[in-house]
């Protein structure tokens, strides 16, 4: 079912909340090195789509195996599924009272088990990569968002995670501050992250994205690599949103 190549693989999946269809007979393929950009109009499905990933949100039916261990109700398989996903969210969700350097230890020390000294030189090499080694002691309501969310990033990639999951990590900061985020997020994408960004960034998706991804209400509506997705969108659905987030 799984090989070497694959980072995820959902079929056929279906996600309700309640009576709400919010997930349509999913089926998507990420493979290992593969930067996917998911857009689509507010409310089609993207963050849940992402959430389902790492069990933030369970799905009613279909299936979804993550670097082939397949994401059911055993909690082995969910623990095993998260220690490789991190996850970024929009409002960068740290945790107020512990400091940049507190944040970013707290879970290798808790789960991966590191030593408190081996955690914090992983944490220091991240903060490093994401410009911000001089706010380590800082708290987190001391930074700006755009600061905050490279510390999230940081964080993340502290557990040595195989894929990202970033969910529209730009969209609650002032438009300053996007670019700074954004360049570490296409540094990773560089690196050969495998990642799944929800995003209205097109500039983004175009710079460092091998696939975009499109949805709306539920459903994956059209996918292709940037260049032909922008180029020539082929439903009117797309080329609708494009005219709307492009402005033409
Ligand atoms: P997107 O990320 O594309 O904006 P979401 O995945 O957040 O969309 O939401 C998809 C749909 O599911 C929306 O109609 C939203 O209102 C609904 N939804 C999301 N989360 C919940 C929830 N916890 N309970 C009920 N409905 C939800």
């Amino acid at each position: 079912m799984n090989d070497d190549q694959t980072a995820i693989q959902i079929r056929d999946l279906n996600k309700f909340y309640g009576p709400f269809h919010a997930l349509r007979d999913v089926n998507l393929r990420v493979r290992n090195g593969e930067r996917i950009v998911l857009c689509g109009p507010s409310g089609s499905g993207k963050s849940t789509l992402i959430r389902c990933v790492n069990r933030l949100e369970t799905h009613q039916s279909g299936s979804i195996s993550v670097l082939g261990t397949e994401l059911d109700d055993d909690v082995d398989n969910i623990d095993a599924i998260r220690r490789e996903t991190g996850m970024v969210f929009q409002h960068f969700n740290l945790f107020p009272h512990l400091t940049i350097l507190e944040n970013c230890t707290l879970a290798p020390v808790l789960v991966r088990k590191s030593s408190r000294k081996e955690a914090e030189t992983v944490a220091m090499h991240f903060l490093d990569k994401v410009k911000i080694p001089e706010q380590a002691h800082k708290f987190p309501g001391e930074l700006s968002g755009g600061q905050q969310q490279r510390v999230a990033i940081a964080r993340a990639l502290c557990m040595k995670p195989r894929i990202m999951l970033f969910d529209e990590p730009t969209s609650a900061l002032d438009p300053e501050m996007i670019s700074e985020v954004l360049d570490v997020i296409v540094t990773l994408a560089r690196e050969g992250m495998t990642m799944v960004c929800v995003t209205h960034e097109m500039g983004f998706a175009r710079q460092a994205s091998d696939r975009v991804i499109f949805m709306a209400q539920g459903e994956i509506v059209e996918e292709a690599p940037p260049a032909e997705f922008f180029s020539n969108p082929k439903h009117e659905r797309t080329r609708a949103f494009l005219g709307q987030i492009l402005g033409h």
